[in-house]
């Protein structure tokens, strides 16, 4: 019985990770019941006991009432905006629809946003945040495994244009993160995957503990254990916070934000070509994309084989997403290659990728050779 005690203690006490920037420092908070606990967190943080939550519809219905009451109870004068779940939210029509009803309730400069719900939330509300009076106070409360582990540290925001996804946005770093683990349970397994992905893929960039720590408690982060998942959130939130304090606004040319783009560049064009209609999520795409990078890298004499059977094997145990062909269509190599050059200029038939030279070891290379990476394609089963 102590060990189930001192286990469910462990369980309530919060891990407390710093993000140390330049201009100050914030800190991620991940536990189990963060969201009933907020009022009294975030009074020690914000400057002021007002905010205005921004949630989608999913999560409003799951989690908002309890924080809007935590929130009250802890003196907080607070309102809400819901938007419909979904990428098309992050348009610049809701962000009038919300900066508007913002500015209706009176907002002063410290008036805090809070954003709860998953990356398509905290990219939104962000941008709200960064840009309504030139700047409010902002608070992520992540739901998802995805914006827990990924999107809701490091600071940047934004919305989608026609003209593609992220291109308006701002870097604006919150006051604090959330990460209620207890909310990843009514998180259904194909999201928890696709978040998953994000954790393997820190790991393999610059993490090897991460990695071999994924070999043995990967399972239980797929069946939800709250402390596993605690735990993985905490080391995928180290890592990202190592990166983003040493290249805060993705200035280096070399190692830096660049190497989160691991796997990017092949999923990138699995889900522009699947045409971002929710059959391929984004988690999904880059547990493909970092397989093929692996491959690539083994392909151009940089990785041993034996760290890509070590990737493929994890990947598969877990029953993740691992080869083009489970995505039940023929793909072309040439058409997903087309993808890969459209936004980034091609120099002599050569592209930028994110190669390995092991699990744990990423860099920066300027001059892949297109041909390899249509032949890497068609290794995993696409036609030429
Ligand atoms: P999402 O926000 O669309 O959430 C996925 C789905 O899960 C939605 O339907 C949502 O309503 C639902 N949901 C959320 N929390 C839930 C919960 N606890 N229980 C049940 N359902 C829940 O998707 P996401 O994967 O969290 O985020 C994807 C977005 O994040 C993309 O727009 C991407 O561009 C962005 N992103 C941003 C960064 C960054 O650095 N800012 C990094 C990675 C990704
Ligand atoms: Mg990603």
């Amino acid at each position: 019985t102590t060990r189930v005690i001192e286990a469910l203690a462990l369980n309530h006490r919060p891990r407390r990770l710093p993000v140390r920037l330049e201009r100050g420092s914030y800190e991620v908070i991940i536990g189990s019941g963060l969201v009933e606990r907020a009022g009294a967190l975030l009074s020690a943080i914000l400057p002021q006991k007002r905010a205005i939550v921004i949630s989608d519809a999913h999560v409003a219905e799951l989690y908002l009432h309890p924080l809007l009451e935590a929130l009250s109870d802890s003196g907080f004068s607070v309102q809400s905006l819901v938007v419909q779940p979904g990428e098309k939210s992050k348009s610049l029509e809701e962000f009038q629809r919300l900066t508007d009803a913002i500015l209706e309730h009176k907002v002063e400069r410290r008036t805090a946003i809070i954003a709860l719900g998953g990356g398509v939330v905290g990219d939104l509300a962000g941008f709200v945040a960064a840009s309504t009076l030139r700047g409010l106070p902002f608070v992520q409360m992540p739901t998802t495994l995805l914006s827990q582990v990924d999107s809701s540290v490091g600071g940047k925001t934004g919305i989608n244009t026609k003209w593609g996804k992220n291109l308006i946005g701002a870097f604006h770093q919150p006051a604090v993160v959330l990460a209620d683990v207890s909310t990843l349970a009514t998180l259904p397994l194909r999201e928890i995957k696709a978040g998953y992905a994000e954790i393997v893929k820190s790991g393999l960039i610059g993490d090897p503990d991460l990695f071999a720590w994924c070999e043995k408690h990967g399972e239980d982060v797929l069946s939800q254990d709250p402390n596993t998942l605690a735990e993985a959130v905490e080391k995928a939130c180290a890592f990202k916070a190592a990166v983003v304090t040493e290249d805060e606004f993705e200035r280096k040319a070399e190692g830096g934000r660049a190497l989160l783009n691991l796997g990017h560049t092949f999923g990138h064009a699995l889900e522009a070509e699947m045409g971002y209609d929710g059959s391929l999520l984004h988690g999904e795409a880059v547990s493909i994309g970092l397989r093929l990078a692996f491959m690539l890298s083994v392909r151009l004499g940089y990785c041993p084989q034996e760290d890509l059977d070590r990737l493929t094997a994890h990947l598969d145990a877990l029953e993740m997403p691992s080869r083009i062909s489970q995505l039940g269509r023929p793909f072309a190599a040439r058409t997903l290659l087309d993808h890969m050059t459209r936004d980034k200029k091609m120099q002599d038939g050569k592209l930028t990728f994110v190669l390995v030279r092991g699990i744990g070891q990423a860099f920066t290379c300027r001059d892949v050779q297109a041909q390899a990476v249509h032949d890497v394609l068609v290794d995993d089963g696409c036609a030429p």
